[in-house]
């Protein structure tokens, strides 16, 4: 990778010489616009999908609510049809017992008597139903307000971040447009061949940085260090100069320091 974009030594000329040091100085400041641009989708890039993330488990939350709601739901009207068998129940039982009163024979008092437990075993069946019901919708109950109580954080959450997307956005749709533009005339300066290798190496490295000043003697990309004779190098400038060992560009700045 060094070799395919490394400038010749100038021979003559020292505006040959002027002219690689522009270049340089181009690739340093469209390095840095591009960082900026990146930064900006970087910034993006995660928020749209926590806003998805969010959206889709308040989504989920309101499914559960709705299921939850039909459970508690089902269960009433199962305890009011419960109440009503009741009702039905208790009404024969008190003609039985009317009937009771006028029975010919101890036969039909018997029959009657047991037809008479029998007919309050079901209504105590369905009173002890009624209670498991009751038991089982305040578990629902609260299984709801859990939910609901998820629903209602997430939505403050979510609030929180589709304005901040926003403002990102309306923060930044001017700049980045501003900065596409300074990135696009800074490559117009480039020759082809420079510039191809610039977007060569900025796709090949993970951070999108393709040129990296020195710093304390190494690498400010990979933070090798190099050798004194290839700091020299770079420090005249005369030529491009890449990391051996991760390939970036390697320019000198004299503040690169200062901004840690
Ligand atoms: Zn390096």
């Amino acid at each position: 990778m060094a070799e395919e974009i490394r400038e010749e030594q100038p021979t003559v000329a020292t505006r040959e010489e002027r002219t690689m040091d522009e270049n340089l100085q181009v690739l340093y400041n469209l390095q840095r616009v591009d960082s900026k641009i990146d930064h900006f989708r970087r910034l993006r890039g995660e928020l749209p999908e926590e806003v998805r993330d969010l959206e889709d488990e308040i989504e989920g939350l309101r499914t559960r609510v709705a299921n939850l709601e039909g459970e508690l739901q089902g269960g009433l009207e199962q305890i009011s049809s419960k109440r009503i068998e009741i009702r039905a129940i208790e009404n024969q039982i008190s003609k039985y017992a009317e009937q009771q009163k006028n029975v010919r024979n101890n036969r039909e008092y018997d029959s009657l008597t047991n037809e008479l437990e029998y007919q309050r075993l079901e209504v105590d069946l369905r009173n002890k139903q009624i209670r498991d019901i009751k038991t089982r919708n305040e578990g629902v109950s609260r299984q709801l307000e859990v939910a609901k109580r998820h629903i209602a954080e997430r939505e403050l959450d979510l609030g929180v971040k589709r304005s901040e997307l926003q403002g990102i956005i309306d923060e930044t749709e001017k700049e980045e447009a501003e900065l596409r533009a300074e990135s696009e005339t800074l490559q117009s300066k480039l020759p082809e061949r420079v510039l191809q290798g610039y977007l060569r190496i900025r796709n090949s490295v993970r951070n999108g940085l393709a040129v990296v000043s020195v710093k304390r003697n190494a690498c400010g990309g990979c933070f090798n260090r190099i050798p004194p004779q290839r700091l020299l190098d770079i420090r005249m400038q005369k030529r491009i100069i890449v990391c051996e060992y991760c390939g970036r560009i390697l320019v000198w700045d004299e503040h690169a320091e200062d901004e840690e």
